[in-house]
């Protein structure tokens, strides 16, 4: 609620674009609070924030913990800003009590995590794990044509070290679900098991324009009605490996867009999911003969465009036991789950050890200003995240 100021809207959210004022007031903020604990403070070439709180065997790899402080134009209170939060309540506590770890902790805000002031997401997280060149990202433009490298010089968050170099020996990322389950099922504590396997295509279908009121139903190439049941399809696909597979079509557009000429055109988009690679490939086969057998049967020609796919991530099983056992340990409800939305700890896990926590949202909602998280849930996720690094920090090398 205090960091919340920084960008606040009327509607009780956050507009806090990465490198904007706004931002720059929480990264402050986060540098003074962290200090102000007995922490140092550095940046790497994108701008990341490394709050450092010292470990008793230096020449141990630190524990990150970590997530992001930017925000959606329309943001909540919650989705990134937990992580960091969580991460100042974890170097709060250890410094109260005056414990001492092995390992040093240290608490990230990684550079734009949203991507909604430059695209893609995750973009410092993707130079760190080696997704993105540091030239791609600092290249990459606003809408005003100020690009993220020229941000960075001019907010002056920009350390010597380069990006990726900094070592680390285990990554913790608290996160509210941006999902409707754990509510659902009334469980406090997520348990991720990695992120889901994603492919985008785009189609087109063809058939003939033809006059409504002329054209007999069965002299119609119908490219409407084709999709129609195309689209249906792409829904049995999902079905048939229900629950964990998802399709979707989001996107629909007819021409000519007549109400008496028959489509000649549609085109559609098509996203699918699942958290296996090897069932998402399976998917992607029922999907490609699904449309052959309807448009064969329909008389319209169709094609297929991949856009987009990434595959699944697999966190670091010792990590997520660290997660389990201190969900158990302190007594909170717990399922495992799979990530349905991209994270900054996607692409850490490429090169640290890393784990997720999430904790239910209210009815799901995020990338919104009404994004809410009760604070027993909230104090719960902290309370993992504290005991998974102490975990780690004890059986990790
Ligand atoms: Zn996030």
């Amino acid at each position: 609620m205090e960091t919340a100021r920084f960008g606040g809207t009327p509607k009780g959210g956050i507009c806090r674009l990465a490198l904007s004022d706004e931002d720059k007031s929480v990264r402050t903020w986060f540098a003074q609070t962290c200090e102000a604990l007995g922490c140092t403070v550095t940046y790497d070439s994108m701008g990341n924030q490394f709050a450092r709180r010292a470990g008793t065997c230096e020449t141990l790899q630190p524990i990150m913990i970590g997530s992001h402080l930017d925000t959606q134009p329309t943001g909540g209170k919650f989705d990134g800003i937990l992580g960091v939060l969580g991460g100042v309540a974890v170097l709060r506590a250890l410094h109260r009590a005056d414990v001492s770890t092995r390992h040093p902790i240290e608490v990230v805000n990684w550079t734009n995590e949203e991507g909604a002031r430059f695209t893609p997401p995750m973009l410092a997280s993707g130079v760190f794990g080696g997704a993105f060149t540091q030239e791609f990202a600092r290249s990459r433009p606003d809408k005003n044509g100020i690009t993220l490298g020229e941000a960075l010089e001019q907010t002056g968050f920009v350390g010597e070290e380069e990006c990726g170099k900094h070592p680390a020996s285990a990554y913790f990322e608290l996160h509210i679900e941006q999902g409707p389950v754990l509510e659902a099922e009334e469980k406090t504590i997520g348990v991720v098991q990695g992120v889901q396997a994603m492919r985008w295509y785009d189609v087109t279908v063809t058939g003939q324009d033809a006059h409504a009121g002329t054209t007999p139903m069965t002299m119609r190439s119908d490219a409407l009605w084709s999709a129609a049941r195309m689209i249906d399809g792409v829904h049995q696909v999902a079905m048939n490996h229900a629950p964990d597979g998802l399709s979707t079509v989001g996107i629909i557009e007819c021409l000519p867009a007549s109400s008496n000429v028959i489509p000649g055109s549609v085109h559609f988009t098509v996203d699918l999911r699942h958290p296996s690679d090897g069932t998402l490939e399976i998917m992607e086969k029922e999907f490609y003969q699904t449309l052959e057998a309807i448009a064969a049967s329909c008389g319209v020609e169709f094609s297929i465009s991949p856009t987009w796919t990434s595959d699944a991530v697999h966190f670091d099983p010792l990590c997520v036991s660290f997660v389990e056992k201190s969900a158990q340990n302190l007594g909170y409800s717990a399922r495992k789950i799979v990530s349905g939305a991209g994270h900054d700890a996607v692409y850490v896990a490429r090169v640290v050890p890393t784990a997720m926590i999430f904790v239910p949202c209210w009815k799901g909602i995020s990338h919104n200003e009404a994004e809410s998280a009760e604070p027993h849930d909230v104090t719960a996720g902290a309370n993992v995240l504290l005991h998974a690094v102490l975990q780690a920090d004890s059986e990790m090398a």
